[in-house]
């Protein structure tokens, strides 16, 4: 605690280089994107997913035809390899549709 004590000033004495830090960045995730699994073979794998499955497979069930950028884990991996790295898991979706996932399996989480 000392040791934090100490640097405080120095944090301080430069706003404008903290400023410059977006407090969304992965960054200030818990660890690096490496780290969580989200490495360059991640971004590969991904990338190679997308050009095979390009369209959001949610906007295809509704009729849409529209573009994907994520691919989504269609079970949670929640740090499990085996389901992270199954591309039976997988699916294209849309930034949207992805979004609409995400908050649906957190609310989900918080239940249990
Ligand atoms: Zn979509």
């Amino acid at each position: 605690m000392a040791r934090l004590t100490t640097l405080k000033p120095a944090m301080q004495a430069q706003p404008s280089k903290l400023a410059t830090v977006n407090p969304e960045s992965w960054r200030t995730a818990k660890g690096t994107a490496a780290q969580r699994g989200y490495g360059y073979k991640w971004q590969v794998a991904r990338a190679e997913w997308l050009v095979a499955n390009p369209l959001c497979v949610y906007c295809q069930r509704e009729g849409r035809v529209t573009a994907g950028s994520v691919v989504d884990h269609i079970v949670p991996h929640r740090g499990d390899m085996k389901l992270f790295w199954d591309r039976g898991n997988w699916q294209t979706l849309c930034r949207p549709c992805h979004d609409v996932v995400k908050a649906a399996e957190e609310a989900a989480g918080q239940i249990g």
